[in-house]
């Protein structure tokens, strides 16, 4: 029976994914833990203050609680990797290895560490991007999860970590806020579309990127992650996609449930980064290996957004 470590737990993704792992393994088996605690994450289960950065830390909770696997999701995102590179490098670089390390002397079975569409670059194809492709990430985060990626491949060739990763696109979640992406405006705008009627988008109209809604990441997550080893050919990580859209698309969705909403453009530093991602994935290598599919599409994401978001702001 696992036992599982949850790394970087009180954020957007940490938050949706370890209540979906208390779930399947129970609330007792899964400890989620974080710089900072929340208190969405401590209510539910065990959770332990916990610097990724600090590899014996991390040793001593394996011990306490007997944790066969890590999910690694501490990390700086874009558009705050920009302003601490450092930073950024360290948490998530030297956090990573700390993990994989860990991982090579047998002290658990599998690491879970996610990368991002943000390793490719402007030299990338932009369109239907491959599975392997040129990488020239122009960011301070991007350089980061293209090295992670590396090693990820290069402890699971050499030492037989079983290490798995998904390249996710920007997410969008009703449950917990963004943690400082480029993609983070998709999240505003539905919270802002019910709260004021209106938006100020900070990239451009017609910038289209890959997202996907958390409940398909989430899904895919466990897939990857409860799937036979020797399905799991790439061991860098995945491109998992699901739809790709613009500021302009999410705001015609919105207003098909809301339709005095508003939208202005006053595009920021984030928009030279958005620039170098790519437009649209091709994810069919994880379709074929593992067979990831997707459930959301912006139409029924959108209802679902409002839905949910509408009940947290206007009925309690
Ligand atoms: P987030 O910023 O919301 O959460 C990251 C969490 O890591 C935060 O709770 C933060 O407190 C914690 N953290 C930071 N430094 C830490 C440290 N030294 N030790 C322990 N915890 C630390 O990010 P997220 O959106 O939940 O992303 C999770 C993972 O998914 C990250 O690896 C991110 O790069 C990746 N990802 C996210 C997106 C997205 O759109 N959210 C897209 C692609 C990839």
């Amino acid at each position: 029976m696992e036992k599982i470590l949850v790394i970087g737990a009180c954020g957007q993704l940490g938050t949706d994914l370890t209540g979906e792992l208390r779930r399947v393994f129970g609330r007792d088996r899964v400890i989620a833990s974080d710089l900072k605690a929340s208190s969405d994450v401590m209510k539910y289960g065990p959770f332990e203050t916990l610097d990724v950065t600090k590899i014996n830390s991390i040793i001593d909770l394996i011990k306490k609680h007997e944790i066969t696997q890590i999910y690694n999701l501490a990390s700086i995102l874009s558009a705050k990797a920009e302003q601490n590179a450092k930073l950024a490098w360290d948490v998530n670089i030297t956090g990573l290895l700390n993990t994989l390390e860990i991982a090579r002397e047998k002290r658990v079975q599998r690491v879970f560490w996610p990368s991002s569409i943000a390793v490719f670059g402007p030299g990338t194809p932009s369109d239907h991007t491959p599975q392997v492709t040129i990488m020239d990430p122009k960011t301070v985060y991007g350089i980061s999860k293209l090295a992670g990626e590396r090693w990820c491949e290069y402890y699971h060739d050499h030492y037989d970590v079983d290490v798995r990763s998904l390249r996710y696109p920007g997410l969008i979640s009703h449950s917990a806020p963004p943690g400082g992406g480029t993609t983070d405006y998709a999240v505003d705008m539905y919270h802002k579309a019910l709260k004021e009627g209106s938006f100020v988008s900070y990239l451009a109209e017609d910038t289209s990127l890959p997202f996907m809604y958390m409940n398909d990441a989430i899904k895919a997550t466990m897939q990857l992650m409860e799937a036979e080893a020797n399905c799991i050919k790439v061991r860098s990580s995945y491109n998992v996609g699901a739809f790709s859209i613009s500021p302009g698309d999410i705001a015609t969705s919105i207003k098909e449930h809301i339709p005095d909403f508003t939208i202005s453009y006053r595009p920021d530093y984030r928009q030279r980064i958005a620039e170098s991602w790519p437009h649209s994935i091709d994810d069919s290598v994880a379709r074929k290996e593992w067979g990831w599919q997707h459930d959301f599409d912006l139409k029924k994401m959108t209802r679902d957004m409002l839905e949910k978001l509408d009940n947290l702001t206007f009925r309690g």
